[in-house]
């Protein structure tokens, strides 16, 4: 009799053939768009020309992908085997349109809509932290106001830049003022850099987020900031996005607004880890830009981090 239950996709098993073979997906997943029976997909949206510095982001999808290569399926820390719980596929980038982006984000929301529909849990790689607004329409249409784990060095809640009110430092102001954020349960963690002054953090503060500074981060540390988040965002949906300038330029320096005196990758994969259980409905990693990059180390970093995203899902399957 045929097997009717849909294939399971996982990467191509590196003891079979070596990493650096094949077409760059993300862990060599396969590049699919049908998602019968997917639990999660990688999606690309490199739109970059929502930034106020730098430009580059368009070229991070593929930089982190093909940093991806060296990836493993099993978590030790975890304890767990990614792709025995998920079926996960390479979805390929977003039709987004640079230097417009309104019709990007509506290239977003169209976009994302497939992967929403059928169950599956978007992991976005950018692009800029703008393309984090379309995402949210996206996912907040099917699921409402979700919460929100936003680590930045910046806010991204200034009213505009220049008359512009949709790029990658309003997004956050912009995704609450639509109501697609419960702001109650919506925490920011690493700001820090300077300011135009202090309006900028009370304005984020005044808008209900929980802030909680670099310098609060790394004095009181991780294990006693991780309850508090986990409290803060609760048992409802939650979206999960990672502005790689988060961590210290000496360890991610292919990025657009580089901010020092940052937390390091280690921190980073400790308080993503001590996020097991939360009901994620999306992720996303951006401001990644290659151009700034020196051997690979910000892809690498990024990569990482999108598969520690996927082992938290893993471990909401296997747990509940
Ligand atoms: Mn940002
Ligand atoms: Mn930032």
């Amino acid at each position: 009799m045929k097997d009717l239950s849909p294939a399971r996709h996982r990467p191509v098993d590196a003891m079979k053939s070596p990493r650096f073979t094949g077409i760059g997906t993300f862990m060599r997943l396969p590049h699919l768009r049908d998602l019968t029976g997917v639990d999660a997909a990688v999606v690309g949206i490199p739109f970059d020309t929502g930034v106020t510095y730098r430009v580059g982001g368009r070229f991070g999808p593929a930089a982190v992908r093909e940093a991806s290569r060296l990836l493993r399926p099993y978590h030790p820390e975890h304890g767990i085997e990614i792709f025995d719980q998920l079926s996960v596929v390479d979805f390929g980038d977003l039709a987004v349109v640079p230097g417009n982006i309104q019709a990007s984000y509506a290239a977003t929301v169209e976009g994302m809509g497939p992967i929403l529909d059928a169950g599956a849990v978007p992991l976005a790689i950018g692009g800029d932290h703008g393309i984090t607004l379309g995402e949210l329409r996206a996912v907040a249409a099917r699921y409402g106001p979700v919460g929100l784990i936003d680590f930045d060095s910046h806010t991204d809640t200034w009213e505009d830049y220049w008359g512009e009110r949709y790029t990658h430092g309003t997004w956050c102001k912009r995704a609450i003022e639509e109501g697609l954020i419960d702001v109650g349960r919506a925490v920011q963690i690493g700001i820090r850099g300077g300011l135009y002054g202090p309006q900028d953090r009370a304005g984020a503060s005044s808008l209900g987020l929980r802030l909680i500074p670099t310098e609060e981060l790394l004095r009181r540390g991780v294990d006693d900031v991780l309850p508090e988040v986990r409290e803060r965002i609760g048992g409802g949906p939650v979206f999960l996005t990672f502005d790689i300038d988060f961590i210290d330029p000496a360890f991610a320096p292919g990025t657009g607004t580089p901010e020092v005196g940052g937390p390091s990758t280690r921190d980073a994969l400790r308080l993503v880890r001590g996020l097991r259980g939360l009901d994620f409905k999306g992720f996303d990693l951006v401001e990644v830009i290659p151009t700034y990059d020196h051997g690979e180390v910000t892809s690498l970093v990024a990569g990482t981090l999108i598969h520690e995203f996927l082992a938290l899902l893993a471990l909401l399957h296997r747990d509940g």
